[in-house]
Formats: C-alpha cells, sequence, structure tokens
C-alpha cells in the first residue's frame, strides 16, 4: 500500500497508509474498534476502492484489474471472520466446500454436487483442524470456537496464498481464542501462507505475529517485529 486513503463522506477511515507485507510473512494489524483494521483489510481482498493512494496484492495493482482478474486474483485469497459466517443449516463439510465455490464451473445456482476429489480435500482440511468426527454434524450444533475451526477449513479449499482474518477470535472464550491462534499461525507456517490478521487483544498479538502493525483513526502508528517488543511499547500506540 502505497499512500492508501479512504474516506467514507467526511470520515477518513484510512489515512496514507504505507505498508509492505513480505511473502510468508505473519502481521497483526492492532487496533482499537474504529481505527481502520476491517476497512484495510477489506482493500486487500479488493472489496473496498481506495479513495487514493495504491494498493498492490500477489504483484497486481488492484487499479488496473477487470472483474475477471479480480475475482481471479481474490480466489488466492482466503477470508476468515469474527463472526465465522457459516450456514448453520448445512453440515460441517458442506460448509467447507462451499469453500471450493468460486472456482467449480457449471450453474451459479441450484443443486452443486462437489467432485470426489474435492471432497478429499474439504475431510483432510477438517482433519487439519481437528475436526473430522463433525464432518456430518450441522455446522450450528458447534461451539464458536469449533465454527472458527470450520470456517479456517473453508478458506483452506481456495489452496490460498494470502489469508485474511479479521478478529478471527474476538467472540471466543479465552482458551478457544488460544487455540484457533495457534493454529492460524501453524498452518501458515505449514504452507507458507502470507497472513494479515487484525486484533485488538494486545496479549494475543504480541506472542503471535512476526510484526504488528499498529493502527490508530486510520493511520499507521507503529510498525515493527513482534520480537522482543513489550506490552508497554504497543500500549502507546492507544
Ligand atoms: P475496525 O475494524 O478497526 O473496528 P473499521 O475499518 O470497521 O474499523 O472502521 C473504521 C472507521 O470507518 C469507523 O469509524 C467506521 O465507522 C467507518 N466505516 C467503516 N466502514 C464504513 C462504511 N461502509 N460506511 C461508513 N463508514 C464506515
Ligand atoms: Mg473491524
Amino acid at each position: 500500500m502505497r499512500g492508501l486513503g479512504k474516506r467514507f463522506g467526511e470520515l477518513a477511515a484510512l489515512s496514507d497508509v504505507n505498508l509492505e507485507v513480505r511473502r510468508g510473512e505473519i502481521v497483526v494489524l492492532l487496533g482499537l474498534s474504529g481505527s481502520g483494521k476491517s476497512t484495510l483489510l477489506r482493500h486487500v481482498d479488493g472489496l473496498e476502492q481506495p479513495s487514493s493512494g495504491e494498493i498492490s496484492v500477489l504483484g497486481r495493482d488492484l487499479a488496473q484489474l477487470t472483474g475477471r482478474e479480480l475475482r481471479r486474483l481474490r480466489s488466492r485469497i482466503g477470508f476468515v471472520f469474527q463472526q465465522f459466517e457459516l450456514v448453520g443449516s448445512l453440515s460441517v463439510l458442506e460448509n467447507v466446500l462451499t469453500g471450493a465455490l468460486a472456482a467449480l464451473r457449471g450453474p451459479r445456482l441450484g443443486l452443486i454436487s462437489y467432485p470426489r476429489e474435492l471432497k478429499r480435500a474439504a475431510l483432510g482440511h477438517l482433519d487439519r483442524v481437528g475436526l473430522l468426527n463433525a464432518a456430518y454434524q450441522r455446522a450450528d450444533t458447534l461451539s464458536g470456537g469449533q465454527q472458527q475451526r470450520v470456517a479456517i477449513a473453508r478458506a483452506l479449499m481456495q489452496n490460498p496464498e494470502v489469508l485474511l482474518a479479521d478478529e478471527p477470535v474476538a467472540s471466543l472464550d479465552p482458551e478457544s481464542s488460544e487455540q484457533v491462534m495457534t493454529l492460524i499461525r501453524e498452518i501458515a507456517l505449514d504452507q507458507g501462507l502470507t497472513v494479515l490478521c487484525s486484533l485488538h487483544q494486545v496479549d494475543l498479538a504480541l506472542g503471535w505475529g512476526d510484526r504488528i502493525v499498529g493502527l490508530r483513526h486510520g493511520e499507521v502508528v507503529l510498525d515493527t517485529p513482534t520480537d522482543g517488543l513489550s506490552k508497554a511499547q504497543v500500549m502507546e500506540i492507544y
């Protein structure tokens, strides 16, 4: 991002953001509610258009892409949300399979039958997140932490190169939060994913990423390796 700015009417949600994330880096976006974390992540996924400045993702300048090119680029980016966004009435396995929908050709509406190799991949991802035995349960029977692990498995169906996570543990209890954060990190390291994960809890952020980027009122006020960083140093961004 170079000089990235985003206005919503009078409000500057992001101002002059300059940020370069290297492949394979695990970066935490830290900031209070309203600091611009979601807006920044949405720009990376091409869901918002900047009011000023530039953004390139995986080597492509987003402003230069056609709709089709943008869709292709987005298929290389997984996104995990605070509220999981599963379909509660579908099975866990079906939810994971929806992660492959964008890549499937065929009718956009109506019943979809998934190729067998996709089912095998989905079960593999469920195994990876420790939920193979829940594959045929309804998604809404799972705990929050389990649902977020399903959402991670769903994101993996895209074989993403980049994983965006927007406060993935904000609605989880401390123990499930730890589990989910550890899982994201392990998977990222296994698969060489580039991760941008927003958080508002300093304690979770400190032990976790390679680097912390702090946002305040839409401005980057901290950008530093996590190693050796103290809580007091981070608290200064608030
Ligand atoms: P965070 O994720 O850190 O809580 P957001 O990126 O959601 O912050 O929001 C940053 C600021 O932009 C907030 O003041 C929010 O109200 C505002 N904002 C975000 N999206 C919109 C929108 N679509 N329309 C108007 N204001 C928005
Ligand atoms: Mg947000």
